[in-house]
């Protein structure tokens, strides 16, 4: 009589703990990029600054330059959480993720998708400008994980283990 009840305590088991693994792949999925969705790339353009110290001071993120008007467009799915003046961006935007990633956008020409507005990965939410401190048209784009400016990354391996190269 022993072996029959076992027998069904391990089928249960097995259940939960097929169950756990299942819930835990799921949870891995989305959380290994921006919230389940695909991403893309700010803006197309030529990589001319990378993250790091320059000019005797730090850079926060990367450049893209780009003609005037040239579309940028959300990373990823996301909620427009700032849109407008910024010092030093002229204008900017942040965006915050699903997964909490807050990704920035700077120097904008124009803002085309207004503050608590819901975006997709590729949509347009603005245009290349050169506004704040700005040498000529560009994008200047951040990440920052959880949201937390002072833990801002290297954008450019953040793009890459999402399949964007820049
Ligand atoms: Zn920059």
């Amino acid at each position: 009589m022993a072996k029959p009840a076992k027998k069904s305590g391990g089928g249960g088991l097995l259940l939960l703990v097929v169950l756990v693994l299942a819930a835990v792949a799921y949870t891995r999925t989305g959380g290994a990029d921006t919230g389940g969705g695909e991403t893309v790339k700010p803006a197309e353009g030529e990589f001319t600054s990378g993250f790091g110290a320059r000019w005797g001071t730090n850079h926060y993120g990367i450049d893209i330059a780009a003609p005037q008007g040239t579309p940028i467009r959300a990373v990823a799915d996301a909620t427009v959480i700032e849109a407008g003046p910024a010092t030093g961006f002229g204008l900017w935007m942040r965006l915050r993720h699903d997964d909490g990633t807050v990704t920035v956008y700077g120097h904008m020409h124009t803002i085309t998708r207004p503050e608590g507005a819901r975006v997709s990965a590729g949509e347009q939410i603005a245009t290349v400008g050169q506004r704040g401190q700005s040498t000529g048209p560009h994008l200047h784009f951040e990440v920052w994980p959880d949201g937390q400016r002072a833990r801002r990354i290297d954008p450019k391996p953040w793009l890459a283990a999402r399949g964007i190269d820049l």
